[in-house]
């Protein structure tokens, strides 16, 4: 009797543990689909099956950023996982896959440090730039052999040059400083750890029409325009130097904008884009090609207001010359150092600082 009961209830077993810096993907398989239950609590969560016991070990323990143990109680007609975190920063999505169910437990919130800039007083100490690709990502090739990972590092150096000559006071620290490669999410964890206030990636652009040039400004939000989700698309796109897994890779895609962290950061990010868009064009007498929103994934991973900007387009014979000269490189870095400046000065009037 006990043995067809169990023959009857079948079983689930662990196909899948995997981690991804802020993703840990759990995938069970099954015989059939089981009703589950969810429940959270502080720095735990439990998802528990009805009519069905578990095959494997009791306990998994797993010294990741977001998962540090997996607890199973078992019996003949019930299986509960309680999954352990090191904090309760986290969010999980739950859904069938085939032949079984895949649990997601992402980060979510506020990085430890303290509130955002809008909390008001905190004055912005700490900027950083971010030179997009590097290393085995050359970014987008253009013109004469132009590559974008040699441009953006040259920026973003001339950048940081005048922040610093400018503003003594400020600290300013960039995401790579050589030919590296640097995974995006990264980039924004470095910045989160730091306790970065704004933090700016620097891109070259790319068309397949090589009229087009111009200067384009993103932040973080639903692209409004076919044009717009193409730019994130190829940026994004550097995350197949890290994620081998297509499936780990789109649900990735996926998230980045339910992740609401950046989502506290909009305005700022907003005006912070605008600000940066204005000066640049000042001192290099661009197309204007506007300030633009699109999900990428770089910026989806800094807790802070956040800008990606795109210096010009390397597809565009006479802008790739440009772009690989000193003069106009130093044009830009001016154009975004002044525009950092202009922000703080604006933010510091807003808040009531000095
Ligand atoms: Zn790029």
């Amino acid at each position: 009797m006990v043995l067809l009961w169990l023959a009857l209830v079948g079983t689930l077993q662990v196909a899948r543990l995997k981690n991804y810096q802020d993703t840990v993907l759990f995938e069970l398989k099954w015989d059939r689909r089981y009703p589950w239950r969810f429940s959270r609590s502080g720095n735990t969560f439990t998802v528990r099956f009805e009519g069905t016991s578990y095959k494997g070990p009791l306990r998994v323990e797993r010294d990741w950023p977001l998962l540090r143990r997996i607890d199973v109680k078992t019996s003949s007609w019930s299986t509960r996982f309680t999954f352990t975190l090191p904090h309760r920063n986290f969010r999980v999505r739950i859904h069938p896959v085939k032949g079984g169910i895949a649990i997601w437990i992402y980060r979510h919130g506020q990085s430890s440090r303290a509130p955002p800039a809008s909390g008001g007083g905190h004055a912005i100490r700490r900027i950083v730039i971010d030179p997009g690709h590097g290393g085995k990502d050359p970014g987008a090739i253009g013109w004469g052999g132009v590559r974008e990972k040699t441009i953006t590092l040259q920026v973003a150096r001339k950048v940081a040059f005048y922040l610093k000559k400018w503003a003594p006071d400020l600290e300013v620290r960039l995401t790579r400083t050589r030919d590296v490669f640097v995974p995006l999410a990264k980039r924004g964890e470095m910045a989160n750890r730091w306790g970065a206030d704004l933090f700016v990636s620097i891109h070259c652009n790319y068309a397949r029409n090589r009229r087009v040039r111009g200067l384009e400004t993103y932040f973080l939000s639903d692209a409004k325009t076919k044009w717009a989700r193409a730019v994130a698309n190829f940026e994004n796109g550097a995350l197949r130097y890290e994620v081998e897994d297509e499936e780990i890779l789109q649900d990735v895609l996926k998230g980045i904008l339910s992740d609401l962290a950046q989502n506290a950061f909009l305005i700022q990010s907003q005006d912070l884009a605008l600000t940066l868009h204005e000066t640049i064009l000042k001192t290099t007498r661009q197309p204007d090609r506007r300030v633009r929103q699109a999900g990428f994934y770089v910026l989806s991973k800094a807790y802070m207001p956040a800008v990606l900007i795109e210096i010009g387009f390397i597809s565009n014979p006479r802008e790739a010359r440009l772009l690989a000269s000193s003069s106009f490189q130093d044009r830009i870095a001016r154009g975004i150092a002044r525009g950092i400046l202009r922000y703080i000065r604006v933010y510091a009037r807003k808040n009531g600082g000095t």
